[in-house]
């Protein structure tokens, strides 16, 4: 199980690079870069993007006679120039210089990029070159290249140039190019003393100070004085050029330490000057990566998980072992141990490329224990990214004339709605209306966050002073949302599900649909926990809370009133609707679709190119209504389902999957992660085949060209879990940590790590046993529940328990 630890790229090929490029992205949670090569620009092939985590900006475009506001994830200078040019030839990346024998290989275990390529230039002069690059894990400001050149056939003078580019935009999602994407204005440029220069930047509407500072050191010659760096200051970039005599067969290393400051950095005195700083004192490349590797080393400590797979199970060309790494990679590059100390969370495209702007969705309740049973603090952290925004969810719930919190469906820098009005379809280039803010159902699953948060960790502290507050205004918007039918049943109206195909009823002037079963029964989780969290407050902090948001046992029994009374629709055939009026939309013919178009994920974008409104039909984009069996097991759904009045049996359980198992198109790659999970003890080739589908969606791109545009954070972080959760069947409360393991044929074995108050507990599993160690100095034993075993591990033990499946 030592392999898997590498994602190699063999040769060039131009229209995989955008895809390589995202996924060779390195970070460390405060900022990140794309994998495009040291001498790229943005040049239709390579895109080399930097994004700093919470860095957005706000600029209003023009479409169609209309002003649109997007606020975007800024394209930060390019910190990656570093080229060279031998006299009298073509510097590296001029396009009449052939590239041959290049390799691309990701460490994912030291989160280090390598690259190597020989160059012929027209002259046929050859020189070979190998480069490795970080994005530091231990010093959060800084990243660097170290880039090696050897001569193969000449001798000569040679230009080495290494730069700062500030003329730089956000270009990287071919669909919003018709809107403005300026948004970095450079401040200033200039050098210091030791081969330094730096490039200070600002964006336009948020004001947002970056400054970026590299010392490049040449050697041979670095100590020659005709070798200082010649500054070249240029049109929003600078550059530090070295002058050297190349060798033949002799090596020339260039290393370049970059510092990355910005005003949303703390500890912060003058910008230019500290970034500077940080690049004067930096250590060596050698000794940084080896502080870097020694962070990933720690980080893969408590992260990795380990998979044996048998070869006739596994994937080629990327086996499990990888994919779950580089997962787990990318994870850890979008929020690592550095954001405890930042303002923001997880985009769903990670810190990897523009798509979605950069935005934070619902998608975070799939992410979100993947971080919550290894980095508690790391969870904490991203919860207050929520609660700092409450004031503006509050803002916007009394606009809609509505009480409590209604967070946005994509939120951004102030947590103020950041969802498009209108949407460009690639297939009829038409701009739609955009309806999905409708989706209000995102404040269930900050809830579901705040709640896991709270049961798993017990952090009582954290309950008092914000998460009882977030649940309870989460509630209070839920309470403000249900109106009362004459039958004494509660109903939610001018929402969208989940499934975003719908949009509205058919021919309804308004958007948004009646009673959609899932979030009508999120609301009434909601109400439900915003109780019981108010219960375990002690009675000094309950009333604190009450008179600081004005709440009262009067509001508490109306949460419980409509929690209980909370309208389920019902199809005839007795099952759920997924939405009041579904069963009487048309059926689609798939199978005239698929034989159409083959893939047929975006349906909505079909059909609506077609001249057809999706609204009409019985299809869903994504799990809808089968979310809930994703959430929650089968004895908590039911009985939520029975105070609203509807028996759930098992028999209806198996149906209501399969009824709208048949009318996905899977058109988002959270659907298969749900189906994944939902389908494991009912259908596990069923199970398998979606899990192999979210597995594959990043590295190999299945969506056509998605990746390019930024990771799948939701799917990365889900297929992790899904291994945790499903095949180890791993369940931490604050009481006990249980596991009930179904592992699928082909899986021998798995190990992972997690923590369970503050004790990190290793678990393995095979076919028949789990073993647990807990070890000798963790500050207390464990108790432990495996299937109907119930064990309590002290400390310093290790223990195997055989188990039945
Ligand atoms: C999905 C949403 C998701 C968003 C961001 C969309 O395609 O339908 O559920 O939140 O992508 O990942």
């Amino acid at each position: 199980m030592t392999g898997g630890w590498r994602l190699i790229y063999e040769g060039a090929d131009a229209d995989a690079e955008p895809l390589r490029e995202a996924l060779t992205t390195l970070g460390n949670g405060r900022f990140a870069t794309r994998g495009a090569p040291e001498w790229s620009t943005d040049d239709g092939v390579h895109y080399p993007g930097t994004y700093v985590a919470g860095g957005y900006d706000r600029l209003t475009s023009e479409v169609g006679g209309r002003d649109v506001v997007n606020e975007d994830l800024v394209n930060f200078p390019n910190w990656l120039p570093l080229t060279f040019q031998p006299e009298g030839a073509e510097e590296l990346g001029d396009p009449a210089s052939e590239i041959v024998d290049a390799r691309r290989e990701l460490d994912l275990r030291s989160g280090v990029l390598h690259s190597s390529f020989t160059v012929r230039d027209p002259a046929g002069r050859e020189t070979r070159v190998s480069s490795r690059r970080f994005v530091h894990m231990a010093d959060s400001s800084l990243c660097g290249i170290e880039m090696e050149l050897v001569p193969l056939n000449w001798s000569g003078e040679i230009r080495i140039r290494s730069g700062l580019d500030g003329a730089v935009t956000n270009d990287g999602v071919p669909r919003y190019r018709e809107l403005r994407g300026d948004h970095i204005t450079v401040a200033g440029t200039g050098s210091e003393p030791g081969g330094i220069v730096f490039l200070h930047a600002r964006t336009k509407q948020s004001d947002l100070g970056v400054a970026m500072a590299a010392r490049t050191r040449v050697r041979p010659g670095e100590d020659d004085a005709s070798a200082a760096p010649e500054v070249v200051p240029g049109e929003a970039r600078i550059d530090a050029v070295h002058r050297l005599r190349a060798t033949e067969g002799c090596p020339i290393r260039a290393e370049k330490i970059v510092c990355l400051r910005t005003t949303r950095d703390p500890a912060l005195g003058d910008l230019v000057e500290d970034a500077v700083l940080g690049a004067r004192r930096a250590p060596s490349f050698d000794d940084l990566l080896a502080a870097h590797a020694a962070a990933w080393g720690a980080l893969w400590d408590r992260y990795d998980v380990e998979i044996d797979v048998a070869p006739e199970t596994d994937l080629s060309p990327h086996p499990i072992q990888l994919i779950l790494r580089l997962h787990t990679f990318h994870m850890l590059q979008t929020a690592s141990p550095h954001s405890v100390e930042l303002d923001a969370s997880v985009p769903a495209r990670g810190l990897h490329g523009e798509a979605y702007r950069g935005h934070i969705f619902w998608d975070e309740m799939y992410i979100y224990p993947f971080y919550l049973h290894r980095d508690p603090d790391l969870a904490r952290a991203l919860l207050l990214y929520r609660y700092r925004r409450l004031p503006e969810a509050q803002a916007a719930a009394v606009a809609e004339g509505r009480a409590g919190a209604m967070f946005p469906w994509q939120s951004g820098s102030s947590g103020r709605e950041e969802t498009q009005i209108i949407h460009l379809n690639p297939r009829s280039e038409k701009w739609d209306p955009d309806r999905s803010h409708l989706q209000r159902h995102v404040g269930a699953a900050i809830a579901v966050n705040v709640w896991s948060y709270v049961d798993v960790t017990d952090d009582r502290a954290f309950l008092a002073r914000y998460g009882a507050e977030i649940l309870a205004e989460i509630a209070r918007f839920w309470a403000s949302m249900a109106v009362e039918r004459d039958d004494g049943r509660f109903e939610i109206a001018g929402v969208m599900g989940p499934d975003e195909f719908h949009e509205a009823h058919p021919g309804a002037p308004a958007g948004g649909l009646r009673n959609n079963a899932y979030t009508n029964v999120m609301a009434a989780w909601c109400l439900d926990r915003a109780r019981a969290a108010l219960d375990r407050l002690d009675a000094a902090e309950r009333r604190t809370l009450f008179t600081r948001i004005g709440l009262s046992d009067e509001e508490l029994a109306r949460w419980r009133e409509i929690g209980s009374h909370m309208m389920i629709p019902v199809l005839s055939n007795g099952l759920i609707e997924q939405f009041e009026g579904y069963g009487r939309l048309e059926e689609l013919d798939w199978d005239a679709y698929r034989a159409k178009y083959g893939k047929i994920g975006r349906l909505d974008r079909i059909l609506k190119a077609e001249g057809l409104s999706p609204d009409r039909y019985k299809l869903s984009k994504q799990a809808d209504l089968c979310m809930l069996f994703y959430l929650f097991d089968r004895e908590e759904i039911a009985g939520l389902l029975a105070r609203a009045g509807y028996e759930l049996t098992e028999a209806k359980l198996r149906k209501t999957v399969e009824y709208y198992r048949e009318r996905t198109s899977h058109g988002s790659t959270l659907s298969h992660l749900v189906f994944a999970a939902i389908l494991d003890r009912v259908d596990r080739e069923a199970s398998w085949g979606h899990f192999i589908e979210a597995l594959r969606s990043d590295v190999e791109d299945v969506q056509g060209g998605t990746t390019p545009e930024g990771i799948h954070t939701a799917v990365m972080a889900g297929t992790v879990r899904h291994v945790i959760e499903r095949f180890a069947g791993f369940r931490s409360s604050s009481t006990s940590l249980s596991l009930a393991p179904h592992l699928p044929e082909g899986i021998r074995r798995l190990r992972f790590s997690v923590r369970w108050h503050d004790v990190p507990v290793t678990i393995e599993v095979d076919s028949e046993r789990v073993r647990l160690d807990v070890p000798s100095d963790a500050p207390r034993g464990v108790p432990v529940l495996v299937g109907s075993e119930e064990r309590s591990l002290a400390t310093g033990s290790r223990v195997e328990i055989a188990y039945n499946t």
